[in-house]
């Protein structure tokens, strides 16, 4: 069978969604020393990331207000901070590679992301990825998160492919690997990001595992997918 597109997922595919919450917190703590949290940005930043590590990022804001009173920044304010923030993030290099050696390959490339579009975009943005994709799909944008499948199936349509020519590559057990499932489609799961030990259970027929995406084309060998162009 010959494989015609990829399709990837975003966060924690392409490059550590870790960087974006970090970058976002930086925003944060120094509007935070700025209205009188009593701390330096750095310090500040030191405080919203450990926390992070201990407890995650849901609350993170409140638990922050809370343990600085002096601060004139409400909750409301930090969220949107985060949320409309221009991120400092970038590519990981294998995921640089990866992109242009499927491109070189003659594979139709498609980004699939979950998430506030207009974050999601942001990050795009950021990214510089765009120019190195043919197409950018937002689920949320179509009311379709995933595992919903219809943002993958848009893709295949934005880019001409049948998806049984597609192969979705994402680290997500329940989000990526359940909508390829769902919709049929081969899979690449990255082991990387916060689900990298969580084991898939229900798997598309066409499956394979890597842990890093400079594996990418030798696993679409395994899985017996040769890649062609469109042409
Ligand atoms: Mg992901």
């Amino acid at each position: 069978m010959t494989a015609r597109a990829l399709l990837f997922d975003l966060d924690d595919t392409l490059f550590a969604e870790e960087s974006f919450v970090r970058s976002g917190y930086a925003q944060v703590a120094a509007a935070a020393s700025a209205a009188g949290a009593g701390e330096s940005a750095a310090a500040l930043l030191d405080r919203l990331w450990y926390d992070f590590r201990r407890l995650g990022r849901t609350g993170a804001f409140d638990r922050f207000a809370a343990a600085h009173p002096g601060c004139a920044l409400s909750v409301a304010e930090m969220v949107k901070l985060y949320r409309e923030h221009r991120p400092t993030i970038a590519l990981d290099d294998p995921a640089r590679r990866a992109l242009a050696v499927a491109r070189a390959n003659g594979l139709a490339l498609a980004l699939v992301t979950d998430g506030a579009a207009a974050t999601q975009a942001r990050k795009v943005e950021a990214l510089g990825v765009a120019p190195l994709v043919d197409a950018v799909v937002y689920t949320w944008a179509l009311e379709a998160p995933k595992p919903d499948p219809r943002g993958f199936l848009e893709a295949c349509a934005r880019l001409g492919v049948a998806p049984a020519q597609a192969v979705v590559v994402g680290d997500d057990p329940y989000h990526d690997v359940e909508a390829a499932r769902r919709a049929g489609l081969a899979m690449i799961r990255l082991r990387a990001g916060r689900a990298a030990e969580i084991e898939t259970r229900d798997r598309p027929a066409l499956y394979a595992e890597i842990d890093t995406l400079d594996a990418l084309p030798e696993a679409l060998k395994r899985l017996g997918l040769t890649q062609g162009g469109a042409a």
